[in-house]
Order: C-alpha cells, then sequence, then structure tokens
C-alpha cells in the first residue's frame, strides 16, 4: 500500500500543469481564458491554500461555446452509432489510462478520500462504456399499426445541452450527463461547479485527445449566478441536465422558462434508511455507516435519517454511535482515510451550524458534533450522530449535506412509514427487515425514486436513477437518459388507399 506522503508527492506531480497554466476554458477545441480575462481559486479543502487559477466564465464565454456546440451539432448527430459508440468507448479506455491522475486530482479538489475517488474515477469510465455500446440504439423506436395505417417512431438528439454539476463527486457526476448526452448525439456545454473544477477540465481534455470531433464538448468555468445562469438562458441551448440543490433547480426552472428549456434535474435528498427488530442488524448497521459517512456525508443518496424500532433503538443506535466514533478522519490522500475535509469553509460553517441547531433541539449527540483538528487544519468535521430527534426537528428535514446522521425511533409500521415521508424530499430510501411482505408493503409506499431492501446503495446503470418531490425531475440510466436527450418522432404512412373526406366538392 502506498503512503501519504508517496501520495502527496504524486498528486503534487498531478498539479503541477495547472497550478503553472490555470484551469482554462475549452471552446471549440481551444483552451481558453474568459473573454473578461478574469479568473478566480480554487482552494484546497485540506489548508484552504489556492491550488490554481481558474477561467472565471460569464454570459459571453456561454455564448461563444454554445455556438460551437450548436455548430459542431450537425455533423455529431449525423455520425452513425457505430461511430459514436468507437469515439465513446476510446475515452472510457482514456479514463482507466488516467484514472490515478483524475481519482488524485478529485481527491486534492473535493477533500473526498482517495479509496472513494479512485473508484469514481473507474466509474466515469464505466458510464462512458454503458452509454457507448447503447449508441446504436439511440435513434430506436417503435412500430404501432392502426387500421389501414402504420406509424413508427423514431428519436433525434434533441440539441445542444447545457450540463451544470455540483461540487461533490464532480468527475463520476460530470460523465453520468456526459456520456448519454453524447451517445444520443448531441452536443454539450458544460458548467461544472465552482469548488472543485480541476478534473472538468481534464475530462474535456481526455475526450478531445481520444477523437472527439471539436465542438462537441465545451467548457466553461464560473459561478452560478453568472455562467450557469447565462446558459439555462441560451437560446441555442435546449435543454438543462443539472445535478445540485433543490433551490438551484428551481432557479433553474425560472431562468429556462423564457426559452422554453426542456429539465432534467436530480436534487437534494434526506434518506430515511428504515431497520426493523427482525432485521440483519449487524448488516443494517454497517449499511446505515457506510450510507452516511462515505464520501464525506456529501452524497445526495445518503441515508441522513436512521429510522429505528423502538425495541433495538438504544443497542442499534450504540452500536452506529461505536462505528462512527472509530471512522478514521484525515487527509483525503490517505489511503487509511475514508472522511476528508468537506469542500470548503462556507460549506464547512453550513455543517457546524447544524451542530448548534441539534443542541438547541435538545437531542443527543452519540457520536461527533464538533470540528476535528485534521492535517492542514482545513475543513474536517467529526462523524455525528444525534440520538432522541424527532422528525419535525430541523436537523431531521433539512439536507445537512456531511457525515451527519440523525436518529429516531419508531413505534409500528405505519409511524415508520409516516415518519419516512414526512419531509420534502424523495430521492432514496432503505429498508432493513426479513419480513417479506412489509418490505413489499414499504416499496409501494414509500415517497422516493430509489428503494434497496435489505442493501445499501448499489448502482445499476440499465436501472432509472432518479427522485420525487423536491429531489427531482427525470430519470437517468438505461433508455431514459435517451428519453431526454431526444425527441420522438412520430411517422404515419397509409398502407392502404384512404378515403381522405372532401371538402369544399
Ligand atoms: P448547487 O445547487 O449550489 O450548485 C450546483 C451547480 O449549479 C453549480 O455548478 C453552480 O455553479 C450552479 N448554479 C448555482 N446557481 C445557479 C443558477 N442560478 N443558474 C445556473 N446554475 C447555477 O449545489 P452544490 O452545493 O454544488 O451541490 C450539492 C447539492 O447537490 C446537494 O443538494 C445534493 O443533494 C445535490 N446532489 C444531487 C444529486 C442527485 O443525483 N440527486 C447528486 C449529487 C448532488
Amino acid at each position: 500500500m502506498t503512503t501519504l506522503e508517496e501520495n502527496l508527492k504524486k498528486a503534487e506531480g498531478y498539479l503541477e500543469r495547472f497550478r503553472h497554466e490555470g484551469v482554462k476554458n475549452r471552446i471549440a477545441g481551444e483552451q481558453v481564458d474568459a473573454l473578461s480575462g478574469e479568473t478566480f481559486d480554487t482552494i484546497s479543502p485540506v489548508d484552504l491554500k489556492p491550488l490554481c487559477k481558474v477561467a472565471k466564465g460569464g454570459a459571453e464565454d456561454i455564448d461563444r461555446a454554445a455556438k460551437a456546440a450548436k455548430q459542431a451539432g450537425k455533423a455529431w448527430a449525423a455520425l452513425s452509432g457505430k461511430e459514436r459508440k468507437k469515439i465513446l468507448h476510446r475515452i472510457a479506455d482514456a479514463i482507466e489510462e488516467r484514472a490515478e491522475e483524475i481519482a488524485f486530482l478529485e481527491a486534492l479538489d473535493t477533500g473526498q478520500s482517495i479509496r472513494f475517488m479512485a473508484k469514481a474515477a473507474l466509474r466515469g469510465a464505466e458510464n462512458f462504456r454503458f452509454f457507448a455500446d447503447k449508441a446504436p440504439e439511440a435513434r430506436d423506436g417503435q412500430a404501432l399499426q392502426a387500421p389501414n395505417q402504420f406509424n413508427f417512431t423514431s428519436r433525434i438528439p434533441i440539441g445542444p445541452i447545457g450540463v451544470i454539476t455540483p461540487w461533490n463527486t464532480p468527475f463520476m457526476l460530470s460523465t453520468w450527463k456526459i456520456a448519454p448526452a453524447l451517445a444520443a448525439g448531441c452536443t454539450v456545454v458544460h458548467k461544472p461547479a465552482e469548488f472543485s473544477p480541476i478534473t472538468a477540465s481534464l475530462l474535456a481534455e481526455i475526450a478531445e485527445d481520444a477523437g472527439l470531433p471539436k465542438g462537441v464538448w465545451n467548457l466553461v468555468n464560473g459561478f452560478g449566478e453568472g455562467a450557469g445562469k447565462a446558459l439555462t438562458e441560451h437560446p441555442d441551448i435546449k435543454a438543462i441536465a443539472f445535478v445540485g440543490e433543490s433551490a438551484t433547480g428551481s432557479l433553474i426552472m425560472a431562468q429556462g422558462a423564457k426559452t422554453l428549456k426542456r429539465v432534467h434535474f436530480e436534487l437534494g435528498g434526506k434518506n430515511p434508511v428504515i431497520v426493523f427488530a427482525d432485521a440483519d442488524l449487524e448488516r443494517a448497521a454497517d449499511a446505515a455507516v457506510f450510507m452516511i459517512y462515505s464520501l464525506n456525508g456529501e452524497r445526495c443518496t445518503s441515508s441522513s435519517r436512521l429510522l429505528v424500532e423502538s425495541s433495538i433503538y438504544e443497542e442499534f443506535t450504540a452500536k452506529v454511535a461505536e462505528k462512527a466514533k472509530n471512522i478514521k478522519v484525515g487527509h483525503p490522500l490517505d489511503p487509511e482515510t475514508v472522511v476528508g475535509p468537506l469542500i470548503h469553509p462556507e460549506h464547512e460553517a453550513k455543517v457546524l451550524s447544524y451542530f448548534d441547531v441539534a443542541r438547541e433541539e435538545g437531542v443527543t449527540i452519540a457520536a461527533g458534533g464538533e470540528k476535528f483538528d485534521g492535517p492542514g487544519g482545513g475543513c474536517y468535521v467529526k462523524p455525528t450522530l444525534f440520538t432522541n430527534a424527532r422528525n419535525d426537528m430541523r436537523i431531521a428535514q433539512e439536507e445537512i449535506f456531511g457525515p451527519v446522521l440523525t436518529a429516531i425511533p419508531f413505534e409500528n409500521d405505519e409511524q415508520a412509514l409516516e415518519i419516512a415521508n414526512d419531509v420534502e424530499y424523495g430521492l432514496t430510501g432503505y429498508i432493513w427487515t426479513s419480513d417479506v411482505t412489509r418490505a413489499f408493503h414499504f416499496t409501494e409506499h414509500l415517497e422516493a425514486g430509489m428503494i434497496w431492501v435489505n442493501s445499501e446503495n448499489v448502482r445499476h446503470l440499465p436501472s432509472p436513477f432518479g427522485g420525487v418531490k423536491a429531489s427531482g425531475i427525470g430519470r437517468d440510466g438505461g433508455d431514459w437518459s435517451f428519453e431526454f436527450y431526444m425527441e420522438t418522432k412520430n411517422i404515419a404512412f397509409a398502407s392502404a388507399p384512404r378515403n381522405v373526406p372532401k371538402l369544399g366538392g
């Protein structure tokens, strides 16, 4: 196993070029500065020092990128699915070849531990491979027979897509959107999150080095209210694929209204893990711990509410608290680290404010609840468990987006379901029980887009991913992705001479 020192040295090597050149925009295949010449710093969550300068794009850069995407669109859409498949596989190969570089830079920029980022980089390649294989079937449709008429449907790419992504696992999440968009025959303008922009630039570069034609994938860095807003308002951009906070989704919907944007939203969550006394409790505890403390708890699908049957509540939450206390918090490049520093001091302040809220709300802090003095003195917080909470408390209702778990007891099935559904979000739910009928009942009635029974979250690319209520609009994965990135056309042929109504003689 490598050591932190070895990893730091390697990471510095990978970062060197960005320290020197900065992170630029990429428009029509050219690495360019923002037209205004402005830049901003991306900072290290470890010690808050600048990692590198980033081009601060605005409306005029978005305009150039959208025009480049429009111009490249015809040729890209006209390429056969087989050709697009080849190119996307080459991108997947190139991501695998540079997976270490991606993972190290992602860990440096986000504070996520290298053990998870190494897997996330490879998942990015898997996303490209999966949609590469689907590219040849993207235009397929249905045959629908009517009396004396033959209908068939076909799909065409909707046009340039604006992709707007968050900072938590930026590389993987970008590929999740961009790979199906390209497979469908759309071109892209990507606006990554301002807190962690480095790997987006690497990804666009990798794609073009692998043979993606210039202008098919454009990248504009910048802030939400500048570049992000301009992208959602641009008339050449036909749809917005957005991952981020629910409140931002709502803003984007309003911004895109004038140009009638199609939107796909993957938003926040306050997901319940429901544990019954008849469950495999050891496994359930491991899953609950994994789903809130992995990826620094900065994970939309995290199980941030732990609902436990009252007969086992004390025993179960004690087990979870014990595990939480044993989790190693540390430098993201330390191979032993599970929880690294949170992304940014602003986000750290938000998470810490909930520790105060919890104290005011009078819950028990069974683990953590304070800052951690980690290497570099950055945005570290301890894995935290609040017990004896009620579902109407802010710590049970609001998305904290950190390694913070709120445990609530329940008396019976009905109450468990009521508590589980009593939030504005509806992304995922996790149920732990050995009673099959109960499990079925819960899967029927839980308000969530995705439910796992006796399992942690495992992503299966052909299955639909997405949320209900304030957690999102639309589904990703399998053919669902193509439904968003493409328009369906119906074509009708008379299959026998028709008695066309005669009007006017
Ligand atoms: P955010 O909404 O603050 O920012 C996301 C992106 O939107 C950034 O690139 C930002 O610059 C941009 N943006 C901000 N304001 C904008 C505007 N007015 N117009 C256009 N773009 C704008 O989210 P975040 O803090 O970066 O990420 C955390 C959030 O993302 C959490 O709520 C989390 O649950 C959610 N998330 C959801 C999923 C999912 O699949 N459901 C996955 C990961 C993260």
